[in-house]
């Protein structure tokens, strides 16, 4: 690991403006990074992928709103230093909207969960063998390079949204569940503050893929904000992986159903393990809205989803356990009682 400054911001301002100037996107090439439960930075300083020359921690800013959940009539309002425990543990998220606490449960460990912040979550980085070994090529990381991965050993790679310079899967489970929902974030900035859509925080590779999200040097997530209605007492998370257990998810998907008796009156859905970016199947949703449930609508909506599914060698596996995982959480979520 290369030496490096550390420091404590006790504002937002101030951890802002030590991250403030630099050319670089985080969290690629910025020499001043935030640091929150540190679970994703430490081990990519380890590896030498990241090599910030100043870590900004925000663990200790004075706002309380950053530390705290609350639960509004329609909204979720979750602060960026939430430790994803916290939500696993809450009750009345859990019962207003089960997938949200399940997508938290399966990821990492209980250790790594109590440590872990919400923001840190969404923006980890991806678990590219190559990527993560910094002897391999990889536009990633070294912009130009080459992507190890093409024709690679790439079985645990995207099969959506991927492009010819890089197909690394997002593997967060968490940020599944907050595209489905079409959460907000809230981002505090030294210029001014702004709220975007979830669903345009992440970028595709496309022929940037060292540049992963919107995000400015000089901005720092404060807060997840989640609509969410009734009808998502009627979700969950299944996540397909090697091992039952501290694995990345092969297959996953956030699905959330509101019927009408049998006739889908809306439906979200978002996939994990296959696609480059958190990724909501709208196709999919498309095909189920307004129609009968079955079975057979089910397995049209996970052709949907797939249908521009681009495999590589050793990841064709994932389209059909792909649909095979979305097929089932849409019959086991109709069971559900409520
Ligand atoms: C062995 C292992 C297994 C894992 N398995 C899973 C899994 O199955 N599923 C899953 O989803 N995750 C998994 N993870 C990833 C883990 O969940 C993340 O490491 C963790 O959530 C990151 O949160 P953090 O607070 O520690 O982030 P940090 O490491 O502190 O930060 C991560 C990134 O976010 C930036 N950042 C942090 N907070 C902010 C903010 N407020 N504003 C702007 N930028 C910010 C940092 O600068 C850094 O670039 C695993 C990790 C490990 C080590
Ligand atoms: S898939 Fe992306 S992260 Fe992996 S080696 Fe290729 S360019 Fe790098």
């Amino acid at each position: 690991m290369l030496p490096f400054d550390y420091e404590r911001a006790s504002t937002v301002r101030e951890a802002l403006a030590a991250c403030a100037g630099s050319s670089e996107m985080p969290p690629t090439g910025a020499p001043s990074q935030f640091i929150a439960g540190g679970t994703n930075m430490s081990d990519y300083m380890r590896l030498g992928v990241t090599r910030p020359s100043h870590l900004m921690d925000i663990n200790l800013i004075q706002d309380a709103s950053l530390r705290t959940i609350e639960i509004g009539s329609l909204e979720i309002r979750l602060g960026a230093l939430v430790r994803m425990s916290e939500v696993e543990d809450h009750q009345e998220i859990s019962r207003r909207c089960p997938m949200l606490p399940e997508s938290l449960k399966v990821a990492a460990s209980r250790q790594i969960r109590n440590m872990a912040t919400l923001a840190g979550n969404v923006l980890q980085r991806t678990r590219c063998e190559y990527f993560r070994e910094i002897s391999w090529p990889c536009n990633k990381r070294n912009p130009g390079s080459g992507c190890s991965a093409m024709d690679g050993f790439n079985r645990q790679h995207a099969v959506l949204g991927v492009s010819d310079a890089c197909i690394a899967t997002y593997h967060g489970d968490f940020a599944q569940a907050l595209i489905a929902l079409d959460a907000t974030v809230e981002i505090a900035g030294q210029g001014a503050n702004r709220r975007i859509r979830f669903a345009e925080l992440h970028l595709q590779p496309g022929d940037n893929p060292e540049v992963e999200t919107v995000l400015r040097p000089d901005e720092m997530i404060t807060a997840i904000v989640i609509s969410v209605p009734g009808w998502a007492a009627r979700s969950k998370y299944l996540k397909i992986r090697d091992r039952e257990s501290y694995a990345f998810a092969l297959a996953s998907t956030a699905v959330a159903l509101d019927l009408d008796g049998d006739i889908v009156r809306d439906v979200r859905i978002g996939l994990g393990g296959v696609a480059s970016v958190p990724w909501r199947a709208v196709p999919a949703e498309d095909v189920l809205r307004g129609k009968i449930f079955s079975e057979d609508l089910a397995s049209k909506a996970a052709d949907a989803a797939f249908a521009n599914a681009k495999p590589r060698e050793h990841n064709a596996f994932k389209v059909a356990l792909g649909k095979q995982t979305l097929v089932r959480a849409l019959m086991e979520v109709r069971e559900m009682k409520l």
